[in-house]
């Protein structure tokens, strides 16, 4: 396998003298929105992100586009691309072939993640009969073939299907115990969450507690969208915000797109700046596979200017 840098050595070792940031992208459906894809990627590349993350469809249905599409991200960009791994629906052997996919891509980073069950995502979990039940199994297999260096989820306001807080704590530190070297968060509106959560890992374990929890931000441009992704993320939005968000969006039939997004602008960049002085190790942005939004934040942060995508 291609050595290339673990994710945490990358964002460790930014010299840039300010906060690393990093994007997620999702596997194109279409012809179009490949070609959209693109474009972002091209934005980015010259934004400079520490890494690119490209998601995996729920259930596995983009299996074979987000390994093509993470491949072209490693052999035809500067880029350095992290690949979400799914245990749902695949067999222990599927998941090593995915691994090995991978590798010979010369990707080397992945997030190890559970997934959720097709179709109904908050409906019942079933583990596929030869698959792993449990995101840490699916750490140990991966870090067992090789060279892969393993992130993980971590939930802010807790996992929807943890009984409390300290069970969600409990597991994502058997997570970083079984050898994951970071986690990224769940997209999140209140830092108040974060901070908590990087507590509660520090108190359960110190050393597993010095491991990077990456916060995810998703710069919101649609009120509508937004409230798709809070119900199948399982994460709120603080009243005041939503609050602002309404006054926004307004009172017509269809939501006022472009106050909205000012809003949510104003909002990821009032966020990343509390990150940031609270000492967050790199902001990860949801994108959509847009590069305007979020480069409109981080030039808000006196740190690019922003994009025309
Ligand atoms: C940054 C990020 C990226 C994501 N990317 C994708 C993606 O690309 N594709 C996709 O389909 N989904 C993605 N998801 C969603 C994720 O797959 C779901 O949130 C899923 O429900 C949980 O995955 P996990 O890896 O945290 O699972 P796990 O860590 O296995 O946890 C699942 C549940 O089981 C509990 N649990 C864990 N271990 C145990 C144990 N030993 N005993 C009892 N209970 C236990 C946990 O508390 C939790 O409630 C992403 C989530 C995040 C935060």
């Amino acid at each position: 396998m291609t050595r290339t840098p673990s994710i945490v050595d990358r964002i460790r070792s930014s010299t840039s003298g300010r906060i690393p940031f990093s994007v997620e992208f999702s596997p194109p459906r279409d012809a179009d929105a490949e070609a959209r894809l693109w474009r972002a990627v091209r934005e980015f590349e010259r934004l400079g992100p520490a890494f690119v993350s490209m998601t995996y469809g729920a259930g596995g249905s983009t299996r074979d586009r987000t390994v093509r599409v993470t491949g072209q991200l490693a052999e035809d960009t500067t880029l350095l691309p992290v690949a979400h791994l799914t245990a749902v629906g695949h067999s222990i052997d599927e998941l090593r072939s995915m691994c090995g996919a991978y590798a010979d891509r010369g990707i080397s980073n992945i997030l190890v993640l559970r997934g959720d069950p097709p179709g109904d995502p908050l409906g019942e979990w079933v583990k596929h009969p030869d698959g792993v039940e449990y995101a840490e199994e699916l750490v140990r297999l991966v870090r067992d073939m090789g060279d892969f260096h393993v992130g993980v989820a971590s939930f802010p306001e807790g996992h929807y299907r943890a009984p409390d807080l300290e069970h969600d704590t409990k597991y994502l530190v058997s997570k970083l115990r079984a050898g994951a070297e970071y986690s990224i968060t769940q997209m999140f509106f209140d830092v108040e969450d974060y901070l908590r959560l990087r507590d509660r890992v520090s108190a359960f374990d110190r050393e597993q507690g010095d491991k990077p929890i990456i916060p995810e931000i998703m710069p919101i441009t649609s009120l509508r969208s937004a409230r798709r992704s809070l119900e199948l993320s399982g994460s709120t939005l603080p009243p005041a915000l939503e609050e602002r968000l309404t006054r926004a969006a307004g009172t017509g039939a269809e939501e006022n797109r472009a106050a909205v997004r000012e809003i949510g602008i104003e909002i990821a960049t009032e966020m990343s700046e509390r990150l940031i002085s609270e000492g967050a190790p790199c902001l990860h942005f949801i994108t959509l596979n847009f590069a305007r939004a979020t480069s409109e934040v981080l030039a808000n942060l006196g740190m690019a200017a922003p994009a025309a995508v």
